[in-house]
Protein backbone atom coordinates (compact mmCIF):
# COMPACT_ATOMS: atom_id res chain seq x y z
CA UNK A 1 0.00 0.00 0.00
CA UNK A 2 0.97 3.38 -0.78
CA UNK A 3 1.05 6.09 1.82
CA UNK A 4 1.04 10.16 1.64
CA UNK A 5 2.04 12.68 4.08
CA UNK A 6 -0.95 15.56 4.47
CA UNK A 7 -0.84 18.73 4.97
CA UNK A 8 -3.26 21.13 6.19
CA UNK A 9 -4.69 24.40 7.66
CA UNK A 10 -6.55 24.48 11.00
CA UNK A 11 -9.33 26.07 9.50
CA UNK A 12 -10.95 28.68 11.47
CA UNK A 13 -13.63 31.82 10.86
CA UNK A 14 -10.12 34.53 9.81
CA UNK A 15 -8.18 32.18 8.01
CA UNK A 16 -7.82 33.34 4.55
CA UNK A 17 -6.64 30.22 2.68
CA UNK A 18 -6.58 30.75 -1.34
CA UNK A 19 -5.34 28.09 -3.32
CA UNK A 20 -3.97 29.97 -6.46
CA UNK A 21 -1.98 32.04 -3.84
CA UNK A 22 -0.90 28.87 -2.34
CA UNK A 23 0.41 27.48 -5.23
CA UNK A 24 2.22 30.53 -6.54
CA UNK A 25 4.03 30.31 -3.62
CA UNK A 26 4.96 27.03 -3.50
CA UNK A 27 6.12 27.40 -7.35
CA UNK A 28 8.31 30.17 -6.37
CA UNK A 29 9.83 28.28 -4.20
CA UNK A 30 10.38 25.13 -6.35
CA UNK A 31 7.95 23.18 -3.79
CA UNK A 32 5.98 21.83 -6.88
CA UNK A 33 5.68 22.31 -10.54
CA UNK A 34 2.68 24.11 -12.15
CA UNK A 35 0.45 21.77 -13.96
CA UNK A 36 -2.06 21.90 -16.31
CA UNK A 37 -4.35 20.43 -14.23
CA UNK A 38 -4.90 23.14 -11.01
CA UNK A 39 -5.58 19.60 -8.10
CA UNK A 40 -2.52 17.17 -9.31
CA UNK A 41 0.85 18.73 -9.85
CA UNK A 42 4.67 17.23 -10.02
CA UNK A 43 7.03 17.66 -7.20
CA UNK A 44 9.24 20.54 -7.59
CA UNK A 45 13.32 20.04 -8.01
CA UNK A 46 13.31 21.37 -4.19
CA UNK A 47 10.57 19.48 -2.70
CA UNK A 48 12.77 17.29 -0.61
CA UNK A 49 14.94 20.23 0.69
CA UNK A 50 11.29 20.72 2.77
CA UNK A 51 10.82 17.39 4.47
CA UNK A 52 12.93 15.66 6.74
CA UNK A 53 13.34 12.15 6.22
CA UNK A 54 13.89 10.26 9.70
CA UNK A 55 15.06 6.37 8.58
CA UNK A 56 16.03 6.38 4.61
CA UNK A 57 13.62 6.72 1.58
CA UNK A 58 16.12 6.27 -1.06
CA UNK A 59 14.02 5.83 -3.84
CA UNK A 60 12.11 9.22 -3.27
CA UNK A 61 15.40 10.95 -1.96
CA UNK A 62 17.18 9.65 -5.06
CA UNK A 63 14.34 11.00 -7.45
CA UNK A 64 13.87 7.25 -8.72
CA UNK A 65 10.50 7.95 -8.24
CA UNK A 66 8.51 10.78 -9.10
CA UNK A 67 6.48 12.91 -6.40
CA UNK A 68 3.09 13.77 -7.01
CA UNK A 69 1.59 16.60 -5.07
CA UNK A 70 -2.25 16.75 -5.08
CA UNK A 71 -4.67 19.55 -4.10
CA UNK A 72 -7.76 18.21 -2.17
CA UNK A 73 -10.29 21.82 -1.86
CA UNK A 74 -13.63 21.71 0.21
CA UNK A 75 -16.63 24.06 0.25
CA UNK A 76 -16.94 23.18 3.94
CA UNK A 77 -14.17 21.16 6.86
CA UNK A 78 -13.70 17.87 5.65
CA UNK A 79 -11.89 15.00 6.64
CA UNK A 80 -9.11 12.76 5.03
CA UNK A 81 -7.00 10.03 6.03
CA UNK A 82 -8.15 7.24 8.31
CA UNK A 83 -5.96 4.76 7.62
CA UNK A 84 -4.07 4.39 10.54
CA UNK A 85 -0.48 2.99 11.57
CA UNK A 86 -1.18 2.88 15.02
CA UNK A 87 -4.18 1.96 17.00
CA UNK A 88 -7.02 4.41 17.52
CA UNK A 89 -8.63 4.45 20.46
CA UNK A 90 -11.94 6.52 21.79
CA UNK A 91 -11.60 9.70 24.08
CA UNK A 92 -12.30 8.31 27.63
CA UNK A 93 -13.09 4.66 27.45
CA UNK A 94 -10.11 4.19 25.51
CA UNK A 95 -11.72 1.06 23.30
CA UNK A 96 -10.22 0.13 20.20
CA UNK A 97 -11.43 1.86 17.33
CA UNK A 98 -12.21 -0.70 14.88
CA UNK A 99 -13.23 1.15 11.55
CA UNK A 100 -11.33 4.01 11.89
CA UNK A 101 -11.28 4.65 8.07
CA UNK A 102 -15.60 4.97 8.11
CA UNK A 103 -15.59 6.96 10.71
CA UNK A 104 -13.49 9.83 8.18
CA UNK A 105 -14.90 8.67 4.81
CA UNK A 106 -18.73 9.61 6.52
CA UNK A 107 -17.46 13.08 7.58
CA UNK A 108 -18.89 15.43 7.52
CA UNK A 109 -22.24 13.86 7.10
CA UNK A 110 -21.70 12.10 10.53
CA UNK A 111 -19.87 14.04 13.07
CA UNK A 112 -20.18 11.79 15.69
CA UNK A 113 -18.86 8.55 17.11
CA UNK A 114 -20.45 5.94 18.94
CA UNK A 115 -17.90 2.94 21.20
CA UNK A 116 -19.64 -0.65 20.07
CA UNK A 117 -18.48 -1.80 23.47
CA UNK A 118 -19.41 0.30 26.05
CA UNK A 119 -22.14 3.27 24.31
CA UNK A 120 -19.91 6.18 25.17
CA UNK A 121 -20.67 9.38 22.49
CA UNK A 122 -18.14 12.40 21.24
CA UNK A 123 -17.27 14.34 18.83
CA UNK A 124 -15.24 12.48 15.74
CA UNK A 125 -12.96 15.68 15.35
CA UNK A 126 -12.15 15.14 19.46
CA UNK A 127 -10.61 11.31 18.36
CA UNK A 128 -6.56 11.26 18.82
CA UNK A 129 -5.81 10.29 15.60
CA UNK A 130 -2.26 10.55 16.48
CA UNK A 131 -1.40 11.53 12.47
CA UNK A 132 -3.69 9.29 10.88
CA UNK A 133 -6.27 12.09 9.69
CA UNK A 134 -7.05 15.58 9.48
CA UNK A 135 -9.90 18.22 9.15
CA UNK A 136 -10.33 21.11 7.13
CA UNK A 137 -11.18 22.95 4.24
CA UNK A 138 -7.39 22.36 1.86
CA UNK A 139 -5.06 19.67 2.39
CA UNK A 140 -1.69 19.02 0.38
CA UNK A 141 -0.95 15.38 0.05
CA UNK A 142 2.93 14.37 -1.25
CA UNK A 143 2.98 11.22 -2.11
CA UNK A 144 4.80 8.41 -2.15
CA UNK A 145 6.39 8.76 1.57
CA UNK A 146 6.62 6.24 3.95
CA UNK A 147 4.54 6.87 7.53
CA UNK A 148 6.69 8.58 10.09
CA UNK A 149 9.79 8.61 7.89
CA UNK A 150 9.69 12.26 6.57
CA UNK A 151 8.17 14.82 8.47
CA UNK A 152 7.49 18.45 6.89
CA UNK A 153 10.48 21.24 7.67
CA UNK A 154 10.13 23.85 9.68
CA UNK A 155 11.05 26.13 6.93
CA UNK A 156 7.88 24.50 5.18
CA UNK A 157 5.06 25.15 8.24
CA UNK A 158 6.73 28.83 8.36
CA UNK A 159 5.74 29.36 4.48
CA UNK A 160 2.69 27.55 5.00
CA UNK A 161 1.55 29.28 8.22
CA UNK A 162 2.36 32.90 6.80
CA UNK A 163 1.02 32.47 3.83
CA UNK A 164 -2.30 31.71 4.72
CA UNK A 165 -2.33 32.79 7.92
CA UNK A 166 -3.36 29.66 9.78
CA UNK A 167 -1.35 27.29 11.51
CA UNK A 168 -0.34 23.65 9.44
CA UNK A 169 -0.49 20.13 10.95
CA UNK A 170 0.11 16.88 8.92
CA UNK A 171 -0.15 13.44 8.68
CA UNK A 172 0.26 10.25 6.77
CA UNK A 173 -3.04 8.11 5.28
CA UNK A 174 -3.00 5.86 2.38
CA UNK A 175 -2.16 7.55 -0.78
CA UNK A 176 -5.01 8.88 -3.37
CA UNK A 177 -3.00 9.12 -5.83
CA UNK A 178 -2.64 7.14 -8.76
CA UNK A 179 0.91 6.66 -9.90
CA UNK A 180 1.78 4.57 -13.60
CA UNK A 181 4.50 2.27 -12.16
ZN1 LIG B 1 -15.97 2.25 24.82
Amino acid sequence: MRYSLFLYPHVTAESRIIKSELIDTLAELDFLQRSESSQQLSGGPQLMDFITFLGCSPALESAEIRSVILLHQFDQINALGGEAIDAIRYPGCKHLLRNSADLISDYPALTLWICPECGQQGAVEDINWRKSAGFSTLFIEISPIFPKEAIPSDRLLSVLNETTQSSWHWFYSKSSVRLDT
